[in-house]
């Protein structure tokens, strides 16, 4: 399979659609917010840092993250395709993805950007926030990491554009749909 990187807004559903396509077609999966969360709960150095940034709707710096993902793909066996759910969210994280993996003899595979509306991933985030109590999903700090979207994450979409891999897909009111039609795409790129 190929490398899959899923692009999209806080509660897009990044998390549960890379879920279903690495159960699917059996590939490895690096979601880096749940590498940093993990980190805080187990109280290292690492995870001090990255919750002041987390807490604060703020991305954690550049250098830091793409250090960190470089170590999280090398431990992955090798071999399968690896879904990047929540990197790179920055350029200079996805000039630097494309330098990893391009070092590795390896490539970025294809992008799949999940594009919804934001009054529906308010409604998604503020009810994650109920269920699952994650400290940066209340109202205030998830306008601030909207905010951090637009300005320093958005933008990629047009970067990859530009590499000729992004495949987008857009929320329609189905789960089921959508996955039907990400298979779909992913499918005909394999
Ligand atoms: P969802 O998973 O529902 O789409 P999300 O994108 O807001 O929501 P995560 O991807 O879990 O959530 O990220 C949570 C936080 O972790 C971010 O707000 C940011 O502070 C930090 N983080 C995760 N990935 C990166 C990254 N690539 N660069 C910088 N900070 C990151
Ligand atoms: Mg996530």
């Amino acid at each position: 399979m190929k490398n899959i990187i899923i692009f999209g807004a806080p509660g897009s559903g990044k998390g549960t659609y890379s879920e279903e396509i690495k159960n699917r077609y059996n590939m490895g999966h690096i979601s880096t917010g749940d590498v940093l969360r993990a980190e805080i709960k187990n109280g290292t150095e690492l995870g001090q840092v990255a919750k002041g940034y987390i807490d604060q709707g703020q991305l954690i710096p550049d250098e830091l993250m793409i250090d960190i993902l470089a170590k999280t793909y090398d431990a992955l066996p090798a071999g399968k395709g690896v879904i990047f759910d929540g990197f790179p969210r920055t350029i200079a994280q996805a000039e630097a993805l494309k330098k990893m993996l391009a070092e590795r003899g390896h490539d970025m595979g294809m992008m799949i950007e999940l594009i919804v509306d934001e009054e529906t991933l308010m409604a998604r985030l503020l009810r994650r926030a109920e269920i699952e109590g994650r400290a940066d999903d209340n109202e205030e700090t998830i306008r601030n990491r909207f905010q951090v979207y637009h300005a320093k994450t958005e933008p990629l979409s047009k970067w990859f554009e530009s590499e000729g891999i992004r495949h987008a897909f857009t929320w329609k009111g189905s789960k089921d749909l959508m996955l039907e039609e990400i298979f779909a795409g992913i499918e005909k790129e394999n």
